[in-house]
């Protein structure tokens, strides 16, 4: 694909999250050729920035750009902490960034004082020590996946213990304009429409809070914020994908999931030469961490 140089400095210039910064220019490239273009322009460039601009929302798009001027983008601390003394990890997803929006980078940062609170109370690095019979490694931490969202795009179900932000979605009773945005929108055909409006069906939605956003009238609302916890997930040599206990609970409820979990992690003798929580998880199922 031939670039004209303009272009390609303006693709470059895209300001997004790190874990997504390489797929502009491919993104420029396809939209080239559904043009049936075998050159990339400063119009396609044009398109391809509007493009992510639509995706994330300008609010993000403004943030990502104060960080590449090198200007203080105002994250916040909980998104910083190290503590290399500690055996566990909090892994968060580009919603950090606002990546796809603010509301979604809020949800993670309320969690993340109160979890690190409830990991040091619950004595999950004494723990972890304590039942290890090799020399510390990798494989010994707690890894937490922590998303702003279900759509889960960075795999937090590879995690011990995965938190994802979820929006319970309210609808309005009067003004929708029937213009079936939200419909188009929603990947889970979890809305339908009605004379009176958005009929939402709660066994298919998976509280992501898309036609929330995407709903000019603002029929649709964010009712409740709150949380969809998995655990048992593992990346490692048996791979396993975390499983569901609650679909939707509220911080409190969440912190009283890891309370559980780190208990029964406690509780549970070492067979063999190392203790891992997706193997206890496979063991004794979910239903006891439920709340
Ligand atoms: S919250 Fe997501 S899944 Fe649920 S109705 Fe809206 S767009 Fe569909
Ligand atoms: S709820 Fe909003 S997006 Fe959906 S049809 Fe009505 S006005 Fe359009």
């Amino acid at each position: 694909m031939e670039w004209d140089k303009e272009a390609r400095e303006m693709v470059e210039a895209i300001p997004l999250p790190p874990m997504i910064a390489h797929f502009a220019i491919m993104d420029a490239e396809r939209r080239a050729e559904k043009k049936g273009q075998g050159r990339v322009t400063a119009d396609i460039a044009r398109e391809t920035e509007k493009g992510y601009e639509q995706a994330l929302g300008k609010e993000s798009v403004e943030l990502m750009r104060r960080l590449a001027r090198g200007e203080d983008a105002g994250l916040p601390d909980e998104f910083y902490v190290e503590e290399p003394e500690q055996l566990y990890s909090i892994e968060l997803c580009p919603a950090k960034f606002g990546a796809s929006t603010m509301e979604k980078r809020e949800q993670m940062r309320q969690l993340l004082t109160p979890l690190r609170n409830k990991l040091k109370e619950l004595g999950i690095t004494r723990i972890l020590l304590d039942k290890a019979t090799t020399s510390i490694m990798s494989h010994h931490m707690f890894r937490i996946g922590v998303t702003g969202c279900p759509n889960a795009c960075f795999s937090p179900y590879f995690s011990d213990f995965a938190v994802l932000g979820a929006y319970q979605v309210g609808v309005k009773e009067s003004g929708c304009t029937q213009c079936g945005t939200c419909v188009e929108y929603c990947t889970q055909d979890a809305i339908s429409l009605s004379e009176g409006g958005p009929v939402i069906d709660e066994k298919r939605c998976i509280k992501c809070s898309g036609c929330v956003e995407v709903c000019e009238e603002g029929i649709l609302f964010t009712e409740k914020r709150g949380y969809k916890v998995a655990v048992g997930g593992s990346g490692a040599r048996f791979p396993r994908i975390a499983r569901t206990v609650t679909e939707f609970t509220d911080l409190g409820g969440v912190l009283t999931i890891l309370e559980k979990s780190v208990q029964l992690l406690r509780n549970t003798p070492v067979e063999g030469r190392v203790i891992q929580f997706h193997q206890i998880v496979d063991t004794y199922g979910v239903e006891r961490l439920r709340i």
